[in-house]
């Protein structure tokens, strides 16, 4: 059977995505290695590595310890070969990095505001801030923002924390910059960025669990973000813990959040007579019992919610992220004491509670590995064909 012209373009440019995948994934190969994992024909190989080492996006990085034989030459994925943007959205800054292709931050900027920018403030800071950083070949921009986004149209579909509803960000940003643009939950862009080169690269099912001002969640079934129907899912601050609670800033009563957020903590604080989170956690770490029990509560609940993820997704891993991540040591022990103890025993010994490694600067390389991920994604034949 012969091929048809375009049946062999895509296989040519599946073969390129397998092979810049497994120097992804792998590091350095030689291009043996590279063939045998491929199952491709060392002539086809080489024909391909000669094309990708001219594009500039694989490079020869030296000689392979001698095994025996003749040291062979290994080739790499060269991380200066292009960059990707990422912008995290907050409410007083939009904070800005360069990425490279290994992931690593080689750029920063950002914008400051004195009140929540308006859409078209955010827009606009998001274009200069995009053109400061591109030097070079840029893929793209991912931009990441709170609350409900649909990823298909890139519009924020509610933000509660910026007050924004039904925003464009990616039509307008892509009309200004020439550039592909992704948008998506910054909870969930975190977990694409731990799944990435943090500490969910082992494992395909896993929940990411930020805390801090808010209490998110961004789910990962199968290596890939979980989103849910309408671009909601992972609101894990607002599951019910007690109908009869406080008020949350949903509007509804008693929402996890209540109960294991900065609100929580600050409140404990004031009750305490403490300035803020940072004097309660050092009575804490001074042995002060009032100060010591407060944290020991927010995990205990955090733990409610990290157990219920488990008993409905069954995880290998929750992995625990954002700012509140600094008092760990005070709240970790009552949360993993509780989810142990409520979940099922066999699911409980096998769960691996870790810390996020990227810290805050997952939030910037989570949306730039929207962009990495469509360059590294696998050709697929377009249209019915
Ligand atoms: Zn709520």
């Amino acid at each position: 059977m012969r091929l048809q012209k375009g049946d062999q373009d895509l296989i040519h440019r599946q073969n390129r995505a397998i092979i810049i995948n497994l120097l992804r994934l792998n590091g350095p190969l030689s291009r043996t290695e590279i063939a045998e994992r491929a199952g491709l024909a060392p002539s086809c190989l080489t024909r391909l590595v000669r094309e990708l080492l001219l594009e500039g996006i694989v490079a020869e990085i030296g000689k392979s310890g001698s095994n025996g034989g003749r040291p062979a030459v290994l080739v790499a994925l060269d991380p200066n070969y292009a960059h990707t943007i990422g912008v995290k959205v907050e409410r007083r800054r939009i904070l800005a990095a360069s990425v490279d292709m290994s992931g690593t931050i080689s750029g920063r900027a950002e914008t400051r505001f004195e009140q929540t920018p308006t859409p078209s403030e955010a827009i606009a800071a998001i274009a200069d801030l995009t053109r400061r950083l591109s030097v070079g070949r840029t893929l793209g921009l991912g931009v990441a923002i709170s609350g409900f986004v649909d990823p298909v149209t890139g519009v924020d579909l509610y933000s509660p924390i910026l007050g924004w509803e039904n925003t464009p960000l990616r039509d307008p940003l892509a009309a200004q910059l020439s550039l592909p643009v992704w948008v998506e939950n910054d909870v969930n862009a975190l977990a694409l960025a731990e799944r990435w080169y943090g500490a969910g690269r082992s494992f395909q099912h896993f929940v990411c669990i930020t805390v801090g001002e808010g209490i998110g969640a961004g789910v990962v079934i199968q290596g890939e973000i979980y989103r849910g129907a309408f671009g909601g899912a992972g609101e894990l601050g607002h599951i019910t813990i007690d109908p009869d609670g406080p008020v949350c800033r949903c509007q509804e009563r008693g929402c996890l959040e209540v109960y294991a957020s900065d609100r929580f903590l600050l409140e404990e604080a004031r009750r305490l007579r403490f300035d803020g989170i940072p004097e309660l956690a050092a009575a804490a770490r001074n042995g002060g019992n009032g100060a010591r029990d407060a944290f020991a509560r927010m995990g205990k609940f955090l733990g409610f919610g990290a157990k219920n993820l488990v008993n409905l997704l069954n995880p290998e891993a929750v992995v625990l992220g954002g700012e509140r991540m600094e008092e760990a040591d005070l709240f970790l022990p009552s949360l993993e004491e509780e989810v142990c103890r409520h979940s099922f025993p066999a699911e409980a010994e096998k769960l691996c509670i870790v810390p996020a490694e990227l810290g805050a600067d997952g939030f910037l390389i989570g949306p730039a590995t929207l962009v990495a991920a469509d360059f590294f994604r696998l050709p697929a034949r377009g249209g019915l064909g």
